[in-house]
């Protein structure tokens, strides 16, 4: 290569540059999101804390009159009621002793502690007023009456972690991280949505929108200089292994951890599944510590599906005792069998009960073909008796667990085997199982077809305008994952699911 080649080459290079930061910083503005499209003047109130009768009760309020409907409602000095309270920014975060007044009526409803947050620093970025009251439903009421008389408007369900996302505190995944936290059932869960919460999976999505960019501002430098040199300048850096490093491999990972993630938020599916009389129910009971399901001599009495959630060590394990699983003629058994089946196919872990007193017969490998492919924990139960059972199934290495159902003997190993296979890891080491929700699950996946679909086009010199577009593709599904980029219903399908004063 002459030094005329290679200067003309450099000089490609430092202009590609400066295209890729341009580009990028394009990039960055088509991708904001309008923020704040509430209307103007819409004040809004709700009771935060849930009915019944407890310590405190709390009043939300927040919209630009926040402030003004509180100083209307509270009075610092129950005897002398006329100087007019005025909340100043030093009154800002700070609770204030009073009392809570019909001012029509001339009646003090509440002694209460009032908080009033000017904007932005609040959670929803406006003013912000709580009112702490006592919690009784027909207080909360009044204090919600009286602020709906002064102007404000009852909130929609979600709407003041709506106005988070909208005034842009928090990103989509944040605020479906607040429903999780209020919902988890378990440790595990809670743990991840409080990660959810304070922005990390929100920063690795950024920090991979910016690799996307990145790889954007590339093809973009590619397409515009293809007909002043070829391209092999940007195969020589050997981009696409680093777009597989940094843009595939963390999305891989997420995708990866969400199977865990999303099981500890809606428990592990555990199936409890065999013949029938093996002693499926009794085993349900002894996990359960109670008589939940019918346990009979009598074999098919369990025709439809128990089932009941239980707390193991932190994770929500939802049991189902089947139907005994065996050929019949009876139409209600039949029904039974299929939906045993339907159960099979949603579990995370079957666990297999045969009965130890007897030996395996073609039923047992029967239900054994129909579930070979799961999670399998073997339950040799009965062996309070003598037993007679010496044939294994043959993936099986050792011989199940020991169980009686009768004395209780093994019932604590099931349980210890069932964390066994569901604990892969701890989910605080665990930097990526932060995926928790379908949704989510979706567009990473689809994120993660198009831009493989890019990367290998590249690799196999498909013309930079088409990679371009699925970089693009891309792009848009991680931004619909934090709701940088949404459409249609997608909020209101979200928050609606929140209860009213979140
Ligand atoms: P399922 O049809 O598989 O749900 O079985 P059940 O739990 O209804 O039990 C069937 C019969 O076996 C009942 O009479 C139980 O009392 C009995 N049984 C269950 N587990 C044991 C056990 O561990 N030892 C003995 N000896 N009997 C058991």
């Amino acid at each position: 290569m002459s030094l005329t080649q290679i200067l003309a080459k450099k000089t490609v290079f430092v202009q590609a540059q400066v295209i890729i930061n341009a580009v990028v910083v394009i990039a960055k503005m088509e991708g904001e999101i309008k923020k704040n499209n509430i209307p103007e003047g819409d004040t809004i109130v709700a009771i935060a804390t849930p009915p019944g009768k407890g310590g405190i009760g709390i009043v939300r309020i927040s919209g630009v009159h926040a402030i003004d409907i509180a100083q209307e409602i509270f009075i610092k000095n129950r005897t002398n009621r006329d100087p007019k309270v005025s909340f100043g920014r030093k009154d800002s975060h700070r609770m204030i002793h009073g009392y809570i007044i019909n001012k029509h009526l001339n009646q003090i409803i509440d002694e209460v502690l009032i908080c009033p947050m000017v904007g932005p620093k609040t959670y929803t970025r406006e003013d912000v007023v709580e009112i702490h009251a006592h919690s009784n439903q027909g207080i909360l009421n009044d204090i919600l009456d009286i602020t709906l008389q002064e102007g404000a408007n009852m909130a929609q369900p979600g709407e003041f972690t709506k106005r988070a996302f909208l005034n842009g505190r928090i990103d989509l995944t944040q605020a479906e991280a607040v429903m999780d936290i209020i919902n988890a059932r378990c440790h595990k869960a809670r743990e991840i949505a409080a990660k959810q919460i304070t922005g990390e999976l929100k920063h690795l999505l950024h920090q991979i929108r910016e690799n996307i960019e990145q790889a954007m501002a590339v093809i973009e430098m590619g397409i515009d200089f293809i007909e002043v040199e070829n391209n092999d300048c940007l195969l020589e850096n050997n981009v696409s292994h680093q777009w597989r490093k940094n843009i595939l491999e963390p999305i891989t990972d997420l995708v990866n951890g969400s199977k865990t993630a999303i099981m500890y938020k809606e428990g592990v599916q555990v199936a409890i599944v065999g013949k029938p009389n093996v002693g499926k129910s009794s085993i349900l009971n002894r996990l359960i510590q109670k008589e939940r399901a019918i346990v009979s001599e009598y074999p098919g009495t369990t025709r439809d599906i128990v089932s009941e959630s239980i707390d193991i060590n932190g994770i929500i394990m939802n049991l189902v005792d089947t139907a005994g699983i065996h050929s019949t003629r009876n139409t209600i058994e039949k029904l039974g069998i299929i939906k045993s089946q339907e159960a099979i196919e949603k579990a995370d872990i079957v666990i297999f009960v045969t009965d130890s007193s007897r030996e395996n017969d073609e039923a047992d490998y029967k239900i054994y073909e129909l579930i070979k492919n799961k999670t399998i924990i073997w339950v040799q139960n009965k062996c309070d008796l003598v037993s007679s059972n010496t044939v294994t199934f043959d993936t099986f290495k050792n011989s199940g667990i020991k169980v009686s159902a009768l004395t209780g003997l093994g019932i604590e190993e099931i349980r210890n085997e069932m964390i066994k296979t569901v604990m892969l890891d701890d989910v605080s080491e665990q930097e990526n199982y932060l995926i928790s929700t379908l949704r989510q699950k979706k567009c990473l996946k689809d994120a993660c077809t198009y831009l493989s679909q890019a990367i290998t086009g590249y690799e196999n010199g498909i013309p930079l305008e088409l990679i371009a577009m699925d970089f693009k593709e891309g792009r848009q599904k991680i931004d619909e994952i934090t709701g940088n980029h949404y459409h249609g219903d997608l909020l209101d399908t979200i928050f609606s699911t929140f209860c009213v004063g979140k």
